[in-house]
């Protein structure tokens, strides 16, 4: 059976804060006979007088030469003389708790809950039911309390997003049982799933990589009863490696529907799509554009790969309404004064193709558009002596195939 323990450290002599944020393991002389698996909780001592930290008992047979060196976090050294023989217990952080999260488990506290007299040496908590019940319950309301204290727009990283809700390192939709969440994380550096928002709506793909999705298999079917088995869904969206945008708790607010999307095998197949929205509503998170613009990049490079026949079969049922995302994008303001200096050089005649503009606009005035031979966005300048003056199809032509020998036809013919 699992058991648990209080042992106490004292601050004075050890730094057990900053060893375990540090080394993340720690070894130790204790000499309760603790097991593997244990569950430790540390109490500070001194000036704190509060259990500050959650260990796990990961050995109970580390040698000194084995040993994890923590020589930095002594403060004053006690035991000069441990032999080479001495047996040190290995302890894993599984949590530090806050100043603030620990004040519930202050030293009067567990008085009033449970404790018997002072904590001088290690105490087990499994013959005191009512205390191990207290700190218990308060750990989980310390980890309640951190998902409900999130803000939409929070980046994690997947470690930070692992620790606050205590689910598994990997996967799309993650279930954590201690937190009673379903994490779903919507990667749009990855381009398999079309997951996308429709005004305030998110389309989210269930799980299943190949072939068609089962509405049963896996967290789909968490998903899809969310809103009846009491799990809170979190949706996180990724745009960069390693960061995942919190976009806060959501529900599903329709039944999953079916569409026809690409497997990670280039096949056809049918997928469950969860239409989830925000509990919350909140501002929408912008992206940058060029995330955006490379991702159609990629989709459209996925629909070259789908035959007519495919192709037909995936469209034939889509529903008019687009996806929307909103964007920052930076924009360059444009001079009009050279703008215009430019098109009257011009008079009329496309700069490139030498040809009359191909139409008049409202006002009666030839149609050309102006553009900078070297790009604003590539430290071109806004200058008469950079500002070109073309016909649509040029235009475009310079921005798509941005030729050579065009560039430097054009910077002639302005000098
Ligand atoms: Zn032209
Ligand atoms: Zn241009």
């Amino acid at each position: 059976m699992k058991r648990s323990w209080i042992y106490p450290v004292d601050t004075d002599k050890y730094d057990v804060i900053n060893s375990f944020k540090d080394l993340k393991e720690v070894d130790w002389e204790i000499l309760n006979k603790m097991e593997c698996g244990d569950i430790v909780y540390i109490y500070l001592g001194n000036d704190n007088k509060k259990i500050m930290i959650k260990t796990k008992v990961k050995n109970i047979n580390v040698t000194k030469s084995d040993g994890i060196d923590d020589s930095a976090y002594v403060l004053e050294s006690e035991t000069e003389n441990l032999s080479e023989n001495t047996v040190y217990t290995r302890l894993k952080l599984l949590d530090l708790f806050s100043e603030e999260e620990a004040n519930k488990l202050s030293y009067n506290l567990l008085l009033k809950n449970g404790l018997n007299g002072s904590i001088r040496s290690g105490l087990i908590l499994n013959n005191n039911p009512e205390l191990k019940s207290y700190i218990e319950d308060i750990e989980k309301n310390i980890i309640k309390q951190r998902i409900d204290n999130l803000n939409n727009g929070q980046i994690f990283s997947n470690e930070e997003l692992m620790s606050v809700f205590k689910c598994a390192n990997a996967s799309g939709m993650r279930r954590a049982h201690k937190t009673n969440t379903l994490c779903i994380i919507s990667d749009h550096t990855k381009s398999l799933y079309e997951d996308r928002w429709i005004e305030d709506v998110f389309h989210y793909t269930g799980m299943g990589q190949v072939g068609n999705q089962d509405l049963n298999y896996g967290q789909n079917i968490t998903l899809s009863e969310s809103n009846t088995n009491g799990v809170e869904v979190h949706l996180f969206e990724v745009f960069k490696k390693n960061e995942y945008i919190y976009e806060g708790k959501v529900e599903l607010v329709d039944t999953p529907y079916q569409e026809e999307q690409l497997d990670a095998e280039n096949n056809l197949r049918t997928v469950w799509v969860f239409p989830l929205k925000q509990v919350n509503r909140c501002e929408e998170i912008r992206i940058p554009k060029d995330v955006l613009d490379n991702k159609e990049k990629q989709r459209e490079k996925m629909a070259k790969k789908l035959n007519n026949e495919q192709l037909r079969k995936k469209t034939e049922n889509i529903k008019g309404k687009p996806g929307t995302r909103t964007t920052t994008t930076k924009v360059y303001e444009r001079n009009a004064d050279v703008a215009e200096y430019a098109k009257r050089v011009a008079k009329g005649i496309c700069q490139l193709c030498e040809q009359p503009a191909p139409f008049k606009n409202k006002a009666g005035e030839d149609y050309l558009e102006t553009h900078h031979i070297v790009w604003l966005s590539e430290g071109g300048e806004d200058t008469i002596y950079n500002t070109v003056a073309l016909c649509p199809n040029c235009h475009k032509k310079m921005h798509v195939l941005k030729l050579k020998e065009d560039v430097e036809f054009l910077k002639e013919k302005i000098l």
